[in-house]
């Protein structure tokens, strides 16, 4: 869908095109375009479901039951998303050598289904199961086989442990390597752009501070208000893929 290029349009693309070490922080604001439940605002999976931290799911039978029912339901609503615009006009900018990275907090994996390669996925992956005991990884398609096939816990076959989707649960800790790098490109960035996060929760709200206070233009598109609005030397509230699809041409 084509945009009017309005003056932020141009702003945005003028900061893009004199900046070449961009830093990209996305949220679930970016992915509803793409029909993904932004499951932590109102009206998301978790506003209408309390959540299952991990300490319950290790020490509850019925709640490992009740976070595998829901993870099945989302995974299919992730599985056939299809990235949108906002998602393919940041793969394009990594393609013009511009970007140093994707920080996201979003587990469905549409960046990288729009070729998006140099990724940061601060609460982890819904494609990918991890046993908690033996720490081995495998996609999510064949352990959903099995939800489907009429398991409600699913255990690991080389070692009878836990099994549980490879993101970040609530109540634990964000990947400290992870973290690390995401500072570290924040600091290095000359561009952070922002898309789609509310910049509420940690490490978000710090991010975009620690690449302006490093001398980083930022930008912020969000459809509501952040706390980092004031900081910004742009902020368009709007969803993003038009505005994005408009600022990043194909051939930058
Ligand atoms: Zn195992």
């Amino acid at each position: 869908m084509a945009v009017q290029e309005t003056k932020e349009i141009q702003k945005l693309k003028g900061l893009v095109e004199q900046s070449c070490k961009i830093v990209v922080f996305t949220g679930a604001g970016i992915s509803t375009e793409s029909g993904v439940s932004d499951y932590r605002s109102k009206g998301g999976i978790w506003d209408r479901f309390q959540p299952v931290t991990i300490q319950e799911f290790l020490a509850d039978e019925g709640k490992r039951r009740e976070y595998w029912r829901r993870k099945k339901e989302m995974y299919v609503e992730m599985r056939d998303a299809q990235p949108n615009a906002g998602h393919l006009a940041i793969a394009r900018l990594e393609k013009s050598g511009k970007l140093v990275g994707v920080i996201t907090q979003n587990i469905d994996g549409l960046h990288q289904k729009a070729g998006t390669q140099k990724i940061l996925e601060l609460h982890g992956t819904n494609r990918e199961v991890i046993c908690l005991q033996c720490r081995k990884i495998c996609p999510f398609d064949p352990i959903y086989e099995r939800l489907e096939a009429g398991e409600d816990i699913p255990l690991c076959r080389d070692c009878n442990g836990l099994l549980k989707p490879n993101t970040i649960s609530f109540g634990q800790q964000l990947d400290p390597e992870v973290l690390e790098l995401a500072i570290a490109w924040a600091r290095s960035a000359d561009f952070l752009l922002a898309v789609g996060s509310t910049l509420i929760v940690e490490p978000a709200a710090s991010i975009p501070r620690l690449a302006k206070r490093a001398g980083a233009k930022l930008a912020i598109i969000n459809r509501d208000l952040t706390p980092a609005d004031s900081l910004a030397d742009l902020v368009i509230q709007t969803t993003a893929g038009p505005v994005l699809e408009a600022a990043i041409p194909a051939s930058l």
